[in-house]
């Protein structure tokens, strides 16, 4: 006998879900997480910091209102690390009430403290002051997530030299910033401190960002943050960062030195299974720090089951809470489908960048034909209500069948309009669907009739021609 039919290791987004869904199954649920962190890296130094700051920094500096108001429009002049982090504490705090009623009303128990596995069964909960409490479990699933990695050469101080942990911990906005390395974290933080009025350094290996994105698109995105005074150094390694009493110096490789208050380094992440004592259960962690898992979510032992950012790509929260519910489904006995191929990207940089399905190089590569349609936000009645004059959306279209292939947006709203394109995706619908649809006027989402009426058109003409 057991003391649990399920064990969670972790509260964010994977575990969450899966401690719900088995206890909606009707099993007996556990869920160990470390004290002040309840709902993982998500609440508290990821996800939902992150866009909260966002919102407040496009809030305060009134940012999207400057087409309308002109470009001296802020709604305050001087926008301090208070102004920012009040709105993130308090979304913080509900975001963690919400959790927390959420398993208690399923009945899920909490157990506070840092879990180690100490045999295939059973871990030790250690709550940091010497007590420990040992916990057995049918079956188990690890969502432990991951960690800022932190390259050994590097001597972070949490105040000039930091990691995208240490962002949410600044004691000024800084003047200017240097972000090592331009995955989705480090441009959405250099976005928003750009708009802040911070002058943004982004210095990274490759010779482009993003590279999983839509050409077009990142070149959009680089076009606004030049714009913000954002500078790039693309192909350039940082050689070393040296402190100094006013801030901090990168040397590149190259022998450029870039002077800042602060510099970031955004230089991927570690997972967090090389400190779960794995041994002990018969399994191990690659050299980040991840776990395998089967289709099914299922580590080399079959009753323990990993989901998340612990796992490796896509490491979102959107696709963790996914997993979770698989994990806890295939655990639980419960008949599961596999995970939708069709997984939408969200960017929140400022502006932001959504898109789901193939990029236009992609599918050139792959030698599949297709057929672009493009609305402009300007040209639509809501883009000049809101002032956005520069966001778009474009499908990529097969001119076989008319199905979508792609669909990418930058704007406003970007990450939400991306679901009406992955709906119609998903239930290989075609843009005659779009063409012969009513949207409410005006929205952005008219944008797809826009865009669909655009393809239409070019691919008539082809036709004509070719009669
Ligand atoms: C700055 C930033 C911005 C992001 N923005 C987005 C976004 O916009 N959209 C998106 O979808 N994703 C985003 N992500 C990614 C997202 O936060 C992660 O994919 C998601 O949090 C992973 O969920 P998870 O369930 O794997 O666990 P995590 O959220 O990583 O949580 C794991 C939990 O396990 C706990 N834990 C670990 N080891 C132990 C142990 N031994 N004992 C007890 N508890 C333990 C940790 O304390 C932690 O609370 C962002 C990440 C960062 C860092």
């Amino acid at each position: 006998m057991y003391d649990y039919d399920v064990l969670v290791l972790g509260s964010g987004p994977g575990g969450q879900k899966a401690a719900i869904a088995a206890a909606k199954l009707g099993r007996r649920v556990a869920v160990i997480e470390r004290r002040h962190m309840m709902g993982g890296v998500c609440i508290n130094t990821g996800t939902i910091p992150s866009k909260t700051l966002r919102e407040a920094v496009l809030y305060l500096t009134g940012l999207n209102q400057r087409e309308m108001y002109g470009q001296s429009y802020r709604l305050k002049d001087d926008i301090t690390v208070d102004d920012l982090t009040a709105r993130t504490q308090h979304v913080i705090g509900r975001e963690t009430d919400v959790i927390r009623s959420q398993l208690a009303r399923n009945r899920i128990r909490l157990l506070t403290g840092t879990g180690t596995f100490a045999d295939p069964h059973s871990l030790t909960v250690n709550d940091g002051s010497g007590r420990e409490q040992k916990v057995t479990a049918e079956k188990i699933v690890i969502a432990a997530g991951t960690r800022p990695a932190r390259p050994s050469t590097v001597e972070f101080d949490d105040r000039t030299i930091i990691d995208s942990d240490g962002i949410l911990n600044l004691e000024h906005v800084p003047q200017s910033l240097v972000v090592v390395g331009a995955g989705v974290i480090g441009i959405e933080y250099a976005s928003m401190f750009a708009a802040l009025g911070c002058k943004v350094t982004v210095v990274e290996r490759r010779d482009r960002m993003l590279e999983f994105c839509d050409l077009e698109i990142i070149e959009a995105l680089k076009y606004h943050l030049r714009d913000l005074a954002v500078t790039f150094r693309f192909s350039e390694t940082v050689a070393s960062v040296e402190r100094r009493a006013t801030g901090a110096l990168a040397v590149l490789e190259s022998g450029k030195r870039i002077a800042a208050d602060v510099v970031m380094y955004s230089a991927g992440r570690q997972g967090m299974a090389d400190q779960l004592n794995l041994e002990a259960a018969g399994l191990s962690a690659d050299n980040r720090g991840r776990i395998k898992v089967d289709e099914h979510f299922r580590t080399a032992v079959p009753h323990i089951y990993a989901v998340g950012d612990v796992i490796g790509f896509p490491a979102l929260a959107s696709t963790s809470m996914e997993q979770g519910r698989l994990a806890a489904h295939h655990a639980c006995d419960e008949p599961v489908r596999a995970m939708h191929e069709l997984q939408p990207i969200g960017i929140y940089t400022i502006p932001e960048i959504s898109f789901v399905g193939r990029t236009e190089d992609e599918l050139t590569e792959k030698r599949v034909p297709f057929e672009t349609g493009i609305s402009r936000y300007r040209e639509l009645a809501r883009g000049q209500i809101i002032g956005d004059s520069y966001g778009m959306l474009k499908l990529l279209v097969s001119p076989d069948d008319r199905t979508l292939l792609g669909v990418h947006v930058f704007g406003t709203g970007a990450t939400e309009i991306v679901h009406i394109g992955q709906a119609v995706m998903g239930c290989k619908g075609t843009i005659d669907y779009l063409v012969d649809t009513v949207f409410n006027y005006p929205t952005l989402a008219e944008s797809y009739k826009v865009a669909a009426l655009d393809a239409m058109n070019k691919m008539r003409s082809i036709d004509r021609m070719r009669a």
